[in-house]
């Protein structure tokens, strides 16, 4: 065989494998929305079997002779098959190490698992959860073990979300945050906390839908390339470019959630969007990282989406949603209430700068899941003993505490990390991007096209083609630097609270 030959041969690799994953996520979407309860086994089993066509798809000595063939190759091949073989090699050399028949049975207990999630999250008992979590860390342990690990063991699932992140990166990025951002919040919680008054008030919920379609519409979300539906934890699906779903949770007695999450989710999209079309139905359609990922998302949320000039042009129209309640707020006062900064026990409501403390508990269980035989009934106390250590608050509920997160049901770990990066990532293309163009002015006058354009040409366009560190000095012309978040929180936050 030669080149081309072995290039052909990666490309009928390619469309079968992302055909599957495109069937897959499929799949998850609709048991994460629509999807009957009492379907379950036999969704269990679909999945289950799907997985193992997986796995044979990837793992044989074909595909293996492939690889390596157009590894040893690399110099002829352009920049995108190139993209392909790094791509499929790690997905085959992170595979390959687990037996086949335990990758299958841990994507069916996967899928049993979240449901006991959402019965023990609902029930708020975590004892319906806890003896799935125990099986899906023994499997996750185990895998670790399969695939090999440097330094700690925890290094290998870190890698699996950021491309080269390791435990020693990750203690020092977030020992630098907490010695910033612990005394910033107490400076802030010196002050006097906003009127939030009107946010205890009833917000009709198709209003608030409406509304949720209007900022997807304002930001340039495709709305004839994708939807929004509900779930129990908002989430992105992409699917392709022209097919990429979104969704959020809507509560009566809180507009801001169903706002914030619609317009991260929103960012979310607008990445898988963007992607170029030249990838087609392929593993380069999709976003890089999940820290690149949240970059975006947390770009158009906080930075974006809780700025004055934003809400100086987004804020009429939901004063005329609701009258009664915002008629005799004003859009300062309604920005100053975003940016509430106040401890809390829910992640995905805290506020950005209290944010990364909530990650920071995450990483530091799971780092010592993996390191450490851990009995799972001890976890919530665990949990709770450091939400009392940095922000200052205990959990009385499991249902508010160690229960909030669909992550660990879905054995995902490693990933949380890659939320706080993201915020650091954000500021630090926001800070290049102000170079580049007049963001408050087109924040302010509704005009979201440059700035979707800048983040485009910069990041979305690539897709996996290019690994984090690849894009972030690509757009910014420096590596990593932290640096820019910090800066950040305390300029706005200075302003905001009169520090
Ligand atoms: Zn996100």
């Amino acid at each position: 065989m030669n080149t081309q030959q072995y290039m052909e041969q990666l490309e009928t690799l390619d469309i079968r494998m992302s055909s599957l994953t495109y069937t897959s996520a499929l799949m998850g979407w609709d048991s994460m929305t629509l999807a009957s309860k009492k379907g379950v086994d036999a969704r269990s089993s679909v999945i289950g079997n799907m997985s193992e066509l997986f796995f044979t798809s990837l793992i044989n000595d074909e595909v293996k002779e492939m690889l390596d063939y157009l590894t040893e190759h690399k110099s002829e091949l352009d920049e995108t098959i190139a993209a392909k073989v790094r791509l499929y090699l790690k997905d085959y050399n992170e595979i390959m190490k687990i037996p086949k028949d335990e990758y299958a049975a841990y994507q069916a207990l996967i899928s049993k698992s979240n449901l006991a999630w959402e019965e023990a999250r609902e029930k708020n008992d975590f004892s319906i959860f806890a003896p799935y979590l125990d099986q899906v860390l023994k499997a996750k342990k185990k895998f670790v073990k399969y695939r090999g690990y440097e330094g700690h063991p925890y290094n290998t699932l870190l890698d699996d979300y950021e491309d080269g992140l390791t435990v020693e990166a990750a203690d020092e990025f977030f020992s630098n945050l907490k010695a910033k951002i612990v005394p910033l919040v107490k400076r802030i919680q010196a002050k006097e906390a906003p009127k939030n008054a009107f946010l205890d008030l009833t917000y009709d919920i198709s209003k608030q839908k409406e509304y949720s379609k209007y900022m997807m519409e304002v930001l340039n979300f495709r709305m004839d390339c994708g939807c929004l539906a509900e779930s129990a934890h908002p989430f992105t699906m992409n699917l392709s470019r022209e097919d990429v779903r979104i969704t959020t949770k809507f509560y009566e007695k809180d507009l801001l959630s169903s706002i914030s999450s619609t317009i991260h989710e929103t960012g979310h999209a607008l990445y898988e969007q963007n992607i170029s079309p030249d990838f087609g139905v392929s593993i380069l359609t999709s976003g890089t990282s999940m820290g690149i990922h949240e970059s975006q998302s947390r770009l158009y949320e906080n930075n974006f989406g809780r700025s004055l000039p934003f809400w100086h042009k987004h804020y009429g129209r939901l004063q005329d949603l609701y009258p009664e309640q915002l008629g005799n707020i004003s859009v300062e006062d309604f920005q100053k209430s975003l940016n509430t900064v106040k401890p809390s026990l829910i992640r995905i409501d805290a506020d950005e700068v209290t944010y990364p403390l909530h990650v920071m508990v995450r990483y530091e269980m799971e780092k010592m899941i993996m390191s450490d035989d851990v009995n799972v009934d001890e976890l919530p106390r665990l949990w709770n003993d450091k939400y009392e250590e940095y922000l200052g608050v205990r959990p009385e509920t499991d249902s508010d505490g160690i229960l909030q997160d669909v992550h660990w049901s879905e054995g995902l770990f490693g990933y949380f990390p890659s939320y706080a990066l993201g915020s650091a990532y954000a500021s630090q293309f926001e800070f290049y991007m102000r170079k580049d163009i007049d963001v408050d002015a087109l924040l302010a006058s509704g005009d979201m096209a440059p700035i979707l354009k800048w983040l485009s040409e910069k990041i979305h366009v690539y897709g996996s083609s290019k690994i984090p560190s690849e894009i972030i000095e690509g757009a910014t012309g420096e590596k990593f630097n932290p640096k820019y978040f910090v800066d950040y929180l305390e300029t706005k936050y200075s302003a905001i609270y009169d520090l």
